[in-house]
């Protein structure tokens, strides 16, 4: 057998994820017992899951536990299960070769800790080491694993040192067994091969698994008085008590759900989450219901405090696990809960679900869309209801997830509108949602402005918005790549159209028309000149003290989207721009001045560029050609400073 051993590499991310692991100080090491718990209780999940359309995939095995066997003498801790286990493909793509989405930013934001020491549960709590947390206390981790339907196991070895080895092995029955060999413990710290230590952790963080996890225990019992050996006065001789190995179950395997609301502790709470969705800390909210009547079942939710960093990678799942009568049915139901909620973790139990169902009968299931309309109006007022300042917390994990559903469900706009939040021109920094700026909004203001872009005070400098500055007019500032589609879902919030400060003209105040009259040559000279980057030259409605700006028509995508499109490697059609100039500014007066005396001055062309290179630049553009922009303005500099110094 040991001739088809195989050595394999970690993938680089997961052997310096082990490396962290290692090398790591922890305040509570015992976590990796509900990690290995928590990942067998999904096991069986899933072969439950499985058996409900293959009955025949249990055998006779169909008692569903979770083993723990320590061994205080070979310093060894063993966890085994009988769930689904594991094919090689399968051990090959979970443990080692496969980095799971965001590991690289997991290290990435490790290695920004100034003290690389200390790994807390809240950086480790972003990532969901599981499986590796092993590491944190042994310093050999075997895995043998029979898939459930297969007869061949196969063991997994590692040190945790760069590589791993596969090979066949021997197993009577189906699932999997994680050994240990613990790491030489130091004075005060926990023994986990110890009896009570190993029930004290799984009572405090895997009560609630639904299976039972038992452990073989020694206790001295007394020997039944007709088996003891007497003497003639009928007095015991020898040991009256016997050691007696019984197999305990260490967990109360109670549904917390199905508990009344006030039973409930916080620890359990944070527990039962963790449970649930691996993660490290401890959840920002719970949402507890029960419905009786016509459609009857429960529901317990969680708001996890971070936002994982897989949020919006396609393969992020669902945290929604469905039971049925305290029977788990599914993990990642998305038919439960809408995308934009796809971050919170949680089981809803129903007892009238069909057993059976698929994920197909699910989506047009009624009593399923029920459901899913009463947790999204719940979720709602749970956000309404938070206190600002968890609202704020919870706003900066998960805002920009909210807002997609701005854009995709067209029935709860409004309510999703209502939790979005913005920093404004008038803000100072703070958010503010569009009911306090529509409270704010001036009596003679129509319109809810706003403006877009990657980079807040770029925006807030933004000459686009001078006039609406003069005219203390808020502007929402707009620097998330998810705005561009919330603006072009929500056209109006509380009867306020909302309107680009960068597109088409502002309504403020009237252009003077004689005056613009004198500027239709200049312009369209300009123009002739620009013909291939600006479609239109105009006297601006939003300039206050800069010389020039671009807008865009009404319909034309913002400077930001295509940024965005570009970046996303879209190709877009590129659109030209209105280049919009101020005749007030003395440069503008200037060079009207130039252009009425002698049209074919050669300098006209070089100020025509420069007036749409600026415009370019204060909107935090890219000029095509930076050094002859450079060269234009040192030639300019160089020009001014002879005539001040002549
Ligand atoms: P996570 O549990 O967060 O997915 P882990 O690193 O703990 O991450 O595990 C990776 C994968 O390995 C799991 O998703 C699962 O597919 C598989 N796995 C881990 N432990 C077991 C087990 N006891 N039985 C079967 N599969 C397992």
């Amino acid at each position: 057998m040991d001739s088809k051993k195989k050595t394999h590499q970690f993938k680089t991310e997961i052997q310096q994820l082990l490396n962290l692991i290692i090398n790591s100080l922890y305040s509570n090491k015992e976590i990796f017992l509900r990690e290995l718990i928590s990942n067998s209780s999904d096991a069986i999940d899933r072969l439950r899951f499985k058996a409900q359309i293959e009955p025949d995939i249990l055998g006779d095995d169909s008692e569903y536990k979770i083993k723990i066997k320590p061994d205080g003498i070979k310093k060894t801790l063993e966890i085994s299960d009988n769930g689904i286990g594991m094919t090689e493909d399968e051990v090959m793509e979970n443990i080692g070769t496969i980095a799971k989405s965001g590991t690289a930013a997991f290290i990435e934001a490790m290695e920004k800790v100034k003290d690389k020491t200390i790994l807390t549960p809240e950086l480790i709590g972003q990532f969901g080491v599981g499986f590796y947390s092993s590491f944190i206390v042994a310093d050999k981790v075997t895995l043998i694993t029979r898939a459930a339907g297969s007869d061949k196991a196969l063991k997994w070895t590692s040190m945790g040192d760069g590589s791993y080895t596969i090979e066949e092995a021997a197993k009577d029955t189906r699932g999997t067994t994680i050994i240990l060999d613990l790491k030489k413990k130091e004075k005060d710290e926990q023994d986990f091969t110890d009896e009570w230590t190993i029930r004290n952790i799984v009572k405090q963080h895997s009560d609630f698994v639904a299976y039972p996890i038992v452990m073989d225990v020694e206790r001295d019992e007394s020997i039944p008085d007709k088996e003891l050996i007497k003497d003639k006065d009928g007095k015991p001789i020898g040991e009256t008590t016997e050691k007696v190995i019984k197999e305990e179950t260490l967990n109360s395997m109670k549904a917390i759900w199905a508990k009344d609301k006030n039973d409930i502790t916080d620890k359990e709470h944070e527990e039962f989450y963790k449970h649930l969705s691996h993660d490290w800390n401890a959840p920002l909210a719970n949402l507890h219901m029960k419905f009786e009547g016509t459609t009857e079942y429960s529901a317990l939710l969680y708001v996890p405090s971070q936002a994982p960093f897989d949020l919006f990678m396609p393969e992020s799942k669902h945290g929604i696990h469905l039971y049925c009568k305290r029977v788990f049915i599914m993990d990642d139901c998305k038919e439960l809960i809408p995308e934009y909620f796809r971050f919170i973790k949680g089981v809803v139990d129903a007892p009238d679900l069909n057993l059976n169902v698929s994920r197909e009968i699910l989506q047009q299931d009624r009593l399923v869309r029920n459901i899913r309309r009463n947790l999204v109006k719940k979720l709602f007022d749970l956000f309404n209801d938070m206190e600002k300042e968890k609202y704020e917390k919870f706003y900066q994990e998960f805002g920009q997830i909210l807002k997609i559903g701005i854009h995709t469900d067209h029935e709860n706009r409004k309510k999703l509108s209502d939790l979005a939040r913005y920093q404004t021109t008038k803000s100072d920094g703070k958010l503010i949602s569009f009911k306090e700026y529509v409270d704010n909004m001036k009596p003679d203001q129509k319109e809810i402005y706003f403006i877009t872009g990657d980079n807040v005070t770029a925006l807030l400098n933004s000459p686009h918005l001078e006039k609406l500055k003069e005219k203390d007019f808020e502007v929402l500032l707009m620097a998330d790549p998810v705005d561009e589609w919330v603006v072009q879902s929500l056209t109006e919030y509380d009867g306020k159209p909302l309107k680009s400060a960068e597109k088409g003209d502002l309504d403020i105040d009237k252009i003077d028309e004689k005056k613009k009259d004198e500027f239709t040559a200049l312009f369209g000279f300009i123009k002739s000149k620009l013909e291939e980057k600006v479609k239109e030259v105009k006297a601006s409605s939003r300039l206050k003290d800069s010389v020039s700006c671009l807008s865009g028509e009404a319909h034309d995508n913002s400077a930001y989207m295509e940024k965005i499109l570009k970046a996303s490697g879209q190709k877009t059609p590129k659109i030209k721009r209105v280049l919009e100039l101020n005749m007030e500014h003395p440069v503008v007066i200037a060079i009207k001045g130039l252009f009425e005396k002698d049209r074919d001055n050669k300098a006209l062309k070089d100020y025509s560029e420069l007036l749409f290179d600026t415009a370019v630049i204060s909107e935090g553009g890219k000029l095509e050609n930076p050094s002859r922009f450079s060269k234009m303005i040192g030639d300019l500099m160089a020009e001014s400073i002879i005539s001040v110094s002549d």
